[in-house]
């Protein structure tokens, strides 16, 4: 008799291996980006690239001693969460909700059981959302429970308030056609301080720290069919990708060499600085020996006084951007979505302007007629 295979998915994650987990970035860096890789043997995994994988995290178990110390919880306490599954308050606060950013329940709670008027009551008050966010920024649930210590909470009272925790997207930046048993991602590990305490992103950290080799981390596939390669493999391709947003070009480049597609490529990676972020150096280096980088652009920011960013570099290319774009080919934005791919943006419209000879008005028309063919692709967070 033969078994049916098991469908891993978001509600069914597949237990992954996680057999690498490398620093990227060399002595002298400000950054901690990571290269990990992880083990699919046994997941029936078919991804493209493109596509995006999710993993379940979990907190820092120094965070819920903390928050179970300031609640005066022992840790044993039973509690529900929305779905109805019952577990201690100390497993409900390590895997099943977000304990770092605070909920807009937990808020209205802490505003309920604090005495006298305070700027948190006012602001949830009114409708000042910008001024709340403002007043958040940086603020975590920790904060709240030390800086209010007379504030009591049932634990099931405590666990009603909070979120979810939410599993954490990552690009694939590895192609099934090179590696047909893992998949590789790149992730800069957040780390920042804020109101005088050391903050740790919950999956990055978690990844970075706290997963020992051949433990297995709950993965899916998140399918990005906007963010395919063009089904033509000639269609040549422009990829714009700093810092961690250059993950899914290197699983284009493999994919592209894999299939012995012919289309060119023209790769945009950006970091702080050459000698100690220029992650994958040698791999675009082969890339480029073997024909299927056909043009690469870098741009360190601080490796001169005046910073240059990708922008700069799509701006010193401006003719042959737009005759890439005038012989069909596909632009890909991948990164920063706060500053990097505005930029860029604004970039390409002078590009468009400058080389097409058009008004602000006309390049607009260009780029979203680019956009509506879906040749202009972007998958920013
Ligand atoms: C489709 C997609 C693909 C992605 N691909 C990648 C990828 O390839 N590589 C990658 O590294 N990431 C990628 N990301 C981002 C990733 O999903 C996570 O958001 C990121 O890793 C942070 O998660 P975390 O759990 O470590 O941090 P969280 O616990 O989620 O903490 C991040 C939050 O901390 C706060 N914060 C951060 N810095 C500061 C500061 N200086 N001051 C105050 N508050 C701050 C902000 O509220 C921020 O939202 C992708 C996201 C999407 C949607």
């Amino acid at each position: 008799m033969t078994s049916t295979p098991v469908l891993y998915t978001r509600k069914n994650p597949f237990p992954a291996k996680l057999v690498e987990n490398r620093r990227l970035n060399l002595t002298g860096s400000e950054k901690e980006t990571r290269h990990y890789v992880f083990s699919l043997s046994g997941s029936g995994f078919a991804y493209d690239v493109g596509d995006s994988i999710g993993v379940f995290a979990q907190n820092d178990p120094e965070l819920v001693d903390q928050i179970l110390q300031a609640l005066r919880f022992s840790g044993d306490e039973s509690v529900t969460n929305k779905e109805g599954e019952s577990f201690t308050i100390r497993e409900g606060l390590l895997q099943n909700f977000q304990i770092t950013q605070p909920s807009r329940q937990f808020l209205e709670a802490i505003a309920q059981r604090s005495e006298g008027t305070d700027e948190l009551k006012e602001l949830l008050q009114s409708d000042r959302t910008k001024e709340l966010e403002h007043y958040l920024w940086g603020m975590e649930v920790i904060d709240f429970l030390i800086d209010r210590p007379s504030i009591r909470f049932t634990p099931q009272e405590f666990a009603a308030t909070l979120r979810k925790l939410q599993p954490r997207l990552y690009s694939i930046a590895s192609s099934l056609k090179a590696f047909p048993e893992s998949v590789h991602l790149v992730i800069a590990t957040v780390r920042y301080e804020s109101h005088g305490r050391p903050r740790k992103g919950v999956a990055s950290t978690y990844l970075a720290e706290r997963v020992t080799p051949n433990s297995a981390v709950p993965i899916f596939v998140h399918v990005a069919k906007g963010f395919r390669l063009p089904q033509n493999p000639v269609t040549p391709i422009i990829m714009i990708g700093p810092g961690t947003g250059v993950a899914p070009f290197r699983a284009y480049l493999q994919e592209r060499h894999a299939t012995g597609a012919p289309g060119r490529n023209w790769l945009f990676f950006g970091e702080q600085r050459f000698k100690c972020d220029f992650f994958y150096q040698e791999e675009f280096e082969f890339f480029q020996k073997v024909g299927v980088l056909t043009r690469f652009s870098t741009a360190f920011s601080r490796d001169q006084a005046h910073k240059i960013y990708v922008q700069h570099r799509l701006l010193e290319n401006s003719k042959d951007i737009y005759a890439w774009l005038e012989e069909g080919a596909h632009l890909y934005v991948c990164g920063d979505a706060a500053r990097m791919a505005k930029d860029v943006d604004v970039a390409l419209h002078q590009i468009v302007a400058t080389e097409g000879g058009k008004t602000p008005e006309q390049a607009a028309e260009y780029i979203e007629a680019l956009r509506k063919e879906k040749r202009y692709k972007k998958d920013v967070y």
